[in-house]
């Protein structure tokens, strides 16, 4: 079973793109607030507390024709945040540098220079970037 999934999990629960049945969205985002500000050790902190909160209850499963799996219910996200915190670091959690974005991501670039939660972002701020660079007239 591959745990960083379920920290990509988090991430779409975070960003709206998954139900949040378990009521995780505020305080996983929370958790990327704190890492992506530097705040390492009060981000380890919440994640602890989520953790006791939010208990992992593996279960085996199998659908769509696929072999027997397992499945972490309700604890699943706050499992792969920890994972992700713990074995490649809490600064691989960030929050999107775009002004209007506040979507968040997990940053498994080699050399962790991921700024932007998306393709449409980055390109986003660097027209922004353009346009004001024009009007101070550098
Ligand atoms: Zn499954
Ligand atoms: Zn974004």
């Amino acid at each position: 079973m591959d745990l960083t999934s379920y920290a990509e999990l988090a991430v779409l629960l975070i960003n709206g793109e998954l139900p949040d049945e378990n009521g995780l969205r505020e305080e996983l985002a929370s958790v990327f607030a704190l890492a992506d500000a530097g705040k390492h050790e009060e981000a380890v902190e919440l994640l602890n507390v989520l953790l006791a909160r939010h208990p992992v209850r593996p279960q085996i499963s199998a659908h769509d024709g696929q072999d027997w799996h397992l499945h972490l219910s309700e604890g699943g996200p706050v499992m792969g945040l920890a994972v992700v915190v713990t074995e490649l670091g809490a600064d691989r959690l960030g929050v999107c540098r775009e002004a209007r974005c506040s979507k968040v991501f997990v940053d498994t670039s080699s050399n962790r220079s991921r700024r932007y939660c998306s393709e449409r972002c980055a390109s986003r701020a660097n027209v922004a970037a353009y346009r004001a660079r024009r009007k101070s007239g550098r």
